[in-house]
């Protein structure tokens, strides 16, 4: 088979839309001119619905990480106790950058492919019997498709002490989940823009609030192109320290454009009910589940062949064969799962022809008949939910 049109279905990057591709074709403006000052004021306020956030978002020129880790430098002071919640190979990051700066970074480890349980951070966090500066987790750990219950957290660590700092990495699910800092007590919350934000890669973004934003201006970890307090003045002054992607920033002013025809709300929902379809689908197709229902992201689906020998078939048919791209696992989980992403410039139908084509390849690899029953069931849950 020849299929002409690919299909970008990792957890990032992901397909951008023809609206951001061609905004970010205009020409170029000088990075201090009254243009991109216009391009940049409108693009940090833009954000902050989608953050969640009562301030505009500062938008860095780096990539997700360099947002990782100007969150932790930021608000924790060299000698600071934290603590980072490790899930998968993000939380695994989290803990390097960690390690990088810090002596007193204490560990908690949970499952992969699970959800962190509430109760069982804060037993920890009293263990350590010492005052926490701060808490690092993801919010959506991409790695192994769960959708951690942050703001439940962030309501607990808020009640245990009221000067803790919650940091969450929302990296590879801003865009598709209903966030917001003051709610559900997140005090700074990252994120990067080619996953569910459908822009190209290389701009970051940091939302926060206005204790972070003190934090951010005395915190005494050196650090210098990730200093928030100066990304901060210049934002005030609608600009940026050094020279922006300035295409990208475009890109932003245009996702907000979409997002606001579509609507917020339906953007997410949208994402619920795509993960719901693929999850039924999958099932269908005898393949199993790597997470639970009540922790499954609406971006990212992780799901577990036979055997490494069909797994593998799958993933290179997949490219070979339909000219459709999907994730393999990540450090521990390479060779025993997939990932199928399903955010950003994604609708129902995009999803179709992947479930289709496991269908054949499926049918084909075990000898067995999958035609019709894993489309059908999709498009079942995707007409009872429209
Ligand atoms: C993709 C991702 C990152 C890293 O982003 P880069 O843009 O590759 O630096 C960090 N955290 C999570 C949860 C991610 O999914």
């Amino acid at each position: 088979m020849y299929t002409h049109h690919s299909l970008l279905l990792t957890p990032g990057p992901t397909p951008i839309p023809q609206h951001i591709q061609s905004a970010m074709n205009l020409p170029m403006v000088g990075h201090r001119s009254a243009d991109f000052e216009q391009i940049a004021e409108t693009a940090f306020r833009t954000l902050k619905p989608i953050f969640g956030s009562q301030h505009n978002v500062i938008i860095l020129t780096s990539s997700g990480t360099s947002a990782l880790e100007a969150s932790m430098v930021n608000i924790v002071n060299p000698e600071d106790h934290i603590v980072v919640i490790v899930s998968g190979a993000f939380g695994n990051r989290f803990k390097q950058i960690a390690e990088t700066y810090y002596e007193n970074v204490h560990v908690f480890q949970v499952a992969w492919g699970q959800a962190f349980d509430v109760n069982e951070v804060m037993t920890f966090i009293e263990s350590l019997n010492t005052p926490i500066t701060a808490v690092f987790s993801q919010y959506c750990e991409t790695s192994t498709a769960v959708l951690h219950p942050v703001a439940e957290l962030g309501h607990a660590l808020k009640k245990w002490d009221d000067q803790i700092y919650f940091v969450v990495d929302g990296v590879s699910c801003i865009g598709a989940v209903d966030v917001n800092l003051e709610r559900d007590d997140i005090d700074v919350l990252v994120s990067g823009s080619q996953k569910a934000l459908m822009l190209p890669p290389g701009i970051a973004f940091v939302a926060y609030n206005n204790r972070a934003l003190t934090r951010f201006k005395s915190v005494r970890t050196p650090r210098f192109y990730l200093d928030l307090a100066k990304h901060h003045a210049s934002l005030e002054a609608h600009s940026t320290p050094y020279t922006p992607n300035v295409s990208t920033f475009r890109g932003v002013v245009e996702y907000g454009h979409m997002v606001e025809e579509e609507g917020f709300e339906h953007v997410i929902q949208r994402h619920y009910l795509i993960r719901d379809a693929v999850r039924t689908a999958l099932q269908r197709l005898d393949l199993d589940l790597l997470v639970d229902d009540t922790y499954a992201s609406p971006t990212v689906t992780a799901f577990i062949p036979k055997d490494e020998a069909e797994l593998k078939h799958i993933k290179n048919t997949l490219k070979s064969q339909f000219n459709i791209t999907i994730a393999g696992g990540q450090g521990k989980l390479k060779g025993h799962i997939l990932r199928v992403g399903h955010m950003g410039f994604i609708s129902p139908f995009d999803l179709l022809p992947f479930v289709a084509a496991l269908e054949v390849i499926l049918t084909q690899y075990r000898q067995q008949s999958y035609i019709g029953t894993g489309t059908k069931a999709f498009l079942e849950v995707v007409h009872h939910e429209l």
